[in-house]
Formats: structure tokens, sequence, C-alpha cells
């Protein structure tokens, strides 16, 4: 193959089209694998790439330059409100008189300090599911589930709570040289190996991390899936009356959370890159990522809280304010689950019943032993 070519002791090189760090550009970019540098010719720019097998390079981003930088404006005069209940943090708007935390419903809110400057949203996913719409919302999840209880379906929910949640998004060109194994074989049952060296780059946008970290509510996680591509640029009038949670999860922090999930992207994109070109089945390549023409957004999405009474207990709900995906406490019918389990038991029991004699069968005419 005429993209294989030989570096040394048994390395060879494939050719990827990669973006220029520098200028984007992609026409005539090369890559050295000696030098493990990336070569522009329209802009002149040589980029040093880390070696695949180095430790991780640490990259600093100068974010605190950048939360320094950011805006602190939300456009109304703001109050932080701390839950002495659950810890959970959020803003309203000044003259909004808060009786109960959002988050849990406890009246021990108290105002928080407020000596740290809140960095202000730069975008916003507006509520597209009218409040009134949560107990349909509601009803839709509990129709999809199996065994409810009959009584579930009458509960109304109460202390219906918009509210929105804290997020990051990201955008970065990574480009990771790696070095991957593809391991090869015959029907004379020969094993080798080839070593291939490369450049892979990937346009991760708005990778989304969650800005929070309090673990007050079960049920927030599950109806986290927001369409982010339909946000608005952030303006005050979107959070009149409504509280909006406070990131707790640093920007720096959600950086590295950023970096240890495109890994698993780059992964698997080099392995069927490699696959497709030459054959054979790749390994876990060994690479090391950079990761350029960063930007960060911060963002709010939209969620109601709400709750229901099923006999003595409150059972809590989430539903999504954008999709009005929801989820929550389902009281479940516990005699129709044990039927249920059991009739799974013996379809499961036939299904192996069936396995074993038919492969006793096969056993018995061809001599194949599939079992055993
Ligand atoms: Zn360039
Ligand atoms: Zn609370």
């Amino acid at each position: 193959m005429s993209e294989n070519v030989h570096v040394a002791d048994g390395i060879n090189l494939t050719s990827t089209e990669v973006h220029c760090p520098s200028c984007g550009g992609t026409i005539g970019v090369t890559f050295d694998p000696v030098s493990n540098t990336l070569h522009c010719p329209f802009c002149g720019t040589s980029t040093k790439l880390p070696e695949p097998d180095s430790a991780p390079v640490v990259q600093e981003l100068d974010f605190n330059a950048a939360v320094q930088r950011a805006s602190v404006n939300w456009g109304k005069i703001k109050k932080l409100v701390e839950c002495s209940n659950c810890g959970g943090q959020a803003l309203y708007d000044a003259e909004q008189v808060t009786g109960a935390c959002p988050f849990c419903g406890s009246t021990s809110v108290t105002s928080a300090a407020e000596n740290s400057q809140i960095m202000a949203p730069a975008a916003i996913i507006p509520f597209d599911v009218p409040r009134d719409q949560a107990q349909q919302c509601w009803m839709n999840y509990l129709n999809r589930r199996h065994c409810v209880a009959k009584k579930a379906y009458e509960c109304k929910l109460e202390n219906i709570t918009p509210l929105y949640l804290p997020f990051w998004t990201f955008d970065s060109y990574t480009i990771a040289s790696y070095i991957d194994e593809l391991h090869y074989s015959d029907f004379n049952g020969n094993h080798w190996s080839k070593y291939f060296k490369g450049v892979w780059g990937h346009n991760f946008d708005d990778l989304v991390i969650f800005a929070s970290d309090k673990i007050y509510h079960p049920f927030i996680s599950r109806v986290q899936t927001f369409d982010f591509e339909k946000s608005l640029p952030y303006s005050p009038e979107y959070l009149a009356g409504i509280p909006a949670e406070r990131y707790t999860v640093g920007l720096n922090d959600a950086w590295e959370r950023a970096k240890k999930l495109m890994p698993r992207t780059i992964e698997q994109e080099i392995r069927k890159y490699e696959k497709k070109l030459h054959g054979g089945y790749p390994l876990t390549p060994k690479y090391a990522c950079s990761h350029y023409n960063v930007k960060f957004r911060y963002l709010l999405a939209p969620i109601y809280l709400a709750t229901y009474k099923y006999g003595k207990n409150t059972l809590r709900v989430a539903i999504n304010g954008q999709t009005g995906e929801a989820c929550g406490d389902v009281p479940t019918y516990l005699l129709k689950m044990i039927l249920l389990f059991i009739l799974l038991g013996i379809v499961l029991l036939g299904l192996s019943v069936g396995l074993i004699y038919l492969s006793a069968q096969l056993n018995q005419r061809t001599g194949i032993n599939l079992l055993f």
C-alpha cells in the first residue's frame, strides 16, 4: 500500500487528513513521524505533537483569565440562596420572596454570602413545555413503565417547580498522535503484528459537562438529555421568577472531565480507521492528545421538579423542560412483578433446555461438541 511508509523498526506510517491547528487548513498538511511534527505549507507553521507513549502533556488553558474577563452581569440583581437541608444553591431575582428550597422543598433556606462573583450564562435553553403539561409528561412516563400500581395514575403532581440547571459546553479540535498495533493471523495458525504510527483529528463541538456536583435529587441526571443546539443567547427575561442552580463544578474541573470523555471517541475512530485501511485486528492504540481552539460556554437548561403523595409517602419526579422527558419514583404492583419474573424464568429455562437438546443432536450427528 502506498500510504505505508516504512519509518523505523517495523513501524509504518498511516497518513491521515488533519487540520492545521494554527490556520485550520487541510491541504498539504504533512506529518513527520520521526520528529512527530505537523507541517502546514499554507501558513508555514510546524506543530510539535506529544509522543504517543509519553505521559499526558499538561496543556494549561488559561481559563482563570477567561473567567476574570467573563461577564458576571445577570441583567438583574440576583440573590444566592442556600438550603441548610440539602445544600443546594440557587440564584433568585432579588425581589422574589423565597419560601422553600426548589430541590428538596425544605423551608430552611438562607441567603448565602455573596463574596464570590458568579459568572453569567452565555446561553440558555428556554422552557418549551408549559407548567400545566407537567402532569401529562408524567403520565406518558408511567404509561411506558411496567407493573405500575393502579393508584399511581390517580396521583396529581404537587409543588411543580421550574428550575434552570447549569452546564458547561466545550469545543475543541483535538489531535492525537498514536501508535496502533494490528494483529493478524492466517489459517496455518501463524500470528503476527504490525505497528502503525499516525495522527488523528476530531472536532469536538458542544461537549456537555453538568456543572453541579450536588446529589440532592435522584432523577435529575436521568432527564438531562437536552438539545443544546436549540440554545439561545442569554437574556434575563428567561429567568423571571425561575431560580437557576448555581454551578458548583468550576470551569477547570469541567475541562478535566471533558478531556477524559474525548479519548473514548478518538480511540474508537483510530481503531476503525486502521482496520479499514490495513485489515487485521486493531488493539487499543497508544496515543497522546493535544487540544486546540478550545472554547467554552456556560449555559442554563430547563427542568421541573415535582412531588406527589402516594399513601403516606411523598415521591419525587423530574421532568425535562425542553423535551418533556420524565423520570421519578414509581410505586409498582408487586404481585404482577413476581409473576413477570416467574414467566421470565420459565422462558429462560425453556431456552436453555432447547439449547442443550440441540447441541446433543449436533454432537450425535457431527461429533462437534458445543457445550463441553
Ligand atoms: Zn496552517
Ligand atoms: Zn434543599
